[in-house]
């Protein structure tokens, strides 16, 4: 490929990314939102960043919930319930050098940028999410990578933020030939919305970063809805999954977004024909603002048993919810057996509607 070429790809996705929308009166002029209570809008931004994604204003316009709900603040975000915090999953507390959080052994999170190409209103990292002040400058990225050097435990590194598909190709790049270096990291895993957000980031030159190295790179698309796989989005996924990447999903539970037997089985199964596998299906944190978003935990397992007894088990995340405290990530299905005694198990039936089995192992 030619310089020229490269460096127009370049812009394209940068130009695109700034052709979103960021006011709230550019929300009001696309009909998004009422012009006469701007001020208060205003002050849900001056909480919680905005950014509407150009891909999405087309779906937005006809009305796609949804994506509204997902995208489009709502005053209801001024409303905090005291088991809301800012650093909903202890993020901070697990944090040895700035933009690292080493909760796991074997993994790390590596947060170099707070920029996204869309701000969603549930965000569990919604206190830094586009703030400038928290991307990592040159030296502490160094200090980052000295640390997962001076870790041989460090088996995996996983890149979130933020979305770090933002970063530009060079520092990419950059970043790529500093982990090529550290043998002890064999997996590159990426955290990002991008394909649904912003496809055109996802161009030949990315993959071939994507590539160029000695470790193994999945990426985990972060996706609600199945409406999200427009056709550029799809196109985008089909790019990384036709060079080799595995792809896996990352959803949250939303409330009038995914909170169906029906919008999850969408979800799942475009997912599956798309390439990409179920992963984690998330309880949403507790971040402050986003209490219109959850619906009783009750309430989400029915979802997932009925969903268990629906779609193909390749389709099947696990559920899972983050609890405050930087405690981890709780699996929460575990509703389809009982220990009697130390030989005996009942088991409930997925075929037969809960049909009760009991079995004994000698
Ligand atoms: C979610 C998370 C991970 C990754 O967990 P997996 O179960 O491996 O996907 C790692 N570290 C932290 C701090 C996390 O919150
Ligand atoms: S893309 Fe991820 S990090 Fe960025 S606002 Fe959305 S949920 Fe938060």
């Amino acid at each position: 490929m030619k310089a020229s070429s490269i460096s127009s790809k370049e812009t394209n996705w940068a130009q695109q990314l700034r052709k979103g929308l960021v006011t709230t009166k550019q929300l009001a002029e696309h009909g998004f939102i009422s012009k006469d209570t701007l001020d208060k809008y205003d002050e849900v931004k001056d909480n919680f960043d905005i950014r509407v994604p150009q891909a999405f204003v087309e779906s937005l316009k006809q009305g796609n919930k949804a994506l509204l709900k997902q995208v489009i603040p709502t005053t209801e975000e001024l409303f905090f319930l005291p088991e809301e915090l800012e650093d909903p999953i202890g993020d901070e507390a697990w944090t040895p050098v700035e933009g690292i959080t080493h909760r796991h052994p074997d993994r790390v999170l590596f947060k170099p940028t707070y920029l996204c190409g869309v701000y969603c209103r549930f965000c569990f990292r919604r206190y830094k999410v586009s703030n400038s002040n928290f991307n990592l400058s040159e030296e502490t990225v160094e200090k980052a990578i000295q640390y997962i050097a001076d870790h041989p435990e460090i088996w995996e590194v996983i890149f979130t933020g933020g979305d770090p598909l933002t970063l530009t190709d060079k520092k990419l790049t950059s970043l790529f030939s500093h982990l090529n270096k550290i043998s002890h990291v064999k997996v590159i895993r990426f955290h990002t919305r991008i394909p649904s957000v912003l496809p055109e980031r996802i161009h030949e030159n990315l993959i071939k970063i994507l590539k160029n190295t000695n470790k193994s790179v999945w990426i985990s698309l972060h996706i609600n809805s199945a409406d999200e796989y427009s056709e550029d989005c799809k196109k985008a996924i089909a790019l990384l999954a036709d060079s080799g990447i595995p792809l896996i999903l990352q959803t949250v539970l939303l409330k009038d977004v995914n909170d169906s037997v029906d919008d999850l089985t969408r979800l799942f199964r475009d997912s599956i024909q798309n390439k990409v596998k179920p992963y984690y299906l998330h309880y949403p944190d507790l971040a402050k603002g986003t209490d219109h978003f959850r619906i009783p935990l009750q309430h989400a397992l029915d979802i997932m048993k009925q969903l268990r007894r629906k779609i193909s088990g390749v389709c099947m995340p696990t559920f899972v919810v983050d609890i405050p405290g930087g405690h981890g990530k709780i699996p929460l299905e575990s509703f389809h057996w009982v220990q009697i005694d130390a030989n005996t198990w009942e088991f409930e039936s997925i075929r037969e509607r809960g049909r009760k089995i009991l079995v004994r192992y000698p």
